[in-house]
């Protein structure tokens, strides 16, 4: 379940190259986009001037570069021509690339337009979440460690944790051991260990943390129509802490563990 020091380095390079896709669209507006055209603009950014693979084409069978989930959509929302997005919209783009064999995945909400105070704090607080599960990772801490740490963060502030989905290792697969929940017990799980590489990704909601999936087969919805928001990182445990393999330049980083 550890890796090595090169496959640490390559690693670190998809993580890198994931970032600057981010980067593009955070330089992109959003209002007035179909999904589909996001995810049309990422393809060609990460095929032709990454010259890297994006990993979820093909993956179960799944024919889009990226995930887009708007308002309600907890996650895997599936990109469309006719989800053109408006004023007002959260949406989470979740996107995996890979390059030399190696796969890092991440994802970020992105606010559409004017976006009403509710909504911002949601958001706000699922990325919050995401950073307050990166900060515990270190050797010897345990896997219950992080989900206590962002369940506690999202409850303080009202909001319900999805339980259905989880974070995963990472490496050559998309998903490998171990499942890293984004709920549970200090000092319970896994004991983490340098070399370790995985995603925190939580996803918290308005309302009740009950899902459904859609007729589609793809798009998780709240069940109780609320609003849902994500935040997700690929991190490796280091000898001692934690490093964000895709941290992009506009965020400060885990700061000192
Ligand atoms: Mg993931």
């Amino acid at each position: 379940m550890t890796k090595q020091p090169r496959e640490l380095a390559l690693l670190a390079e998809s993580g890198r190259l994931l970032a600057s896709v981010f980067g593009l669209l955070d330089r992109t507006s959003l209002a007035g986009l179909s999904t589909l055209q996001v995810n049309e603009m990422v393809e060609q950014f990460i095929v032709r001037d990454l010259q890297a693979r994006p990993a979820s084409k093909g993956q179960y069978g799944y024919g889009f570069v990226l995930n887009s989930s708007v308002n309600n959509v907890v996650c895997h929302g599936v990109p469309s021509q006719s989800n053109v997005l408006r004023d007002g919209d959260i949406v989470n783009f979740d996107i995996t690339l890979e390059k030399s064999g190696y796969i890092a995945d991440s994802s970020k909400t992105y606010l559409v337009g004017r976006v009403n105070p509710a909504a911002k704090r949601l958001v706000q607080t699922a990325y919050e979440a995401m950073w307050m599960g990166i900060r515990t990772v270190r050797p010897g801490a345990r896997l219950g460690d992080i989900g206590w740490a962002i369940e506690r963060h999202a409850k303080r502030n009202g909001y319900s944790v999805v339980r259905e989905y989880c974070g995963h290792g990472i490496g050559r697969e998309m998903h490998e051991e171990p499942q890293v929940l984004h709920f549970g017990k200090p000092g319970t799980g896994l004991a983490l260990r340098e070399g370790m590489v995985f995603t925190i990704e939580p996803m918290l909601n308005r309302g009740r943390r009950s899902v459904r999936t859609e007729a589609d087969g793809w798009t998780v919805v709240t069940r109780d129509g609320s609003l849902s928001a994500q935040f997700e990182h690929t991190v490796a445990v280091t000898a001692s802490g934690v490093s964000v393999l895709t941290l992009r330049p506009d965020e400060p980083g885990p700061g000192p563990n």
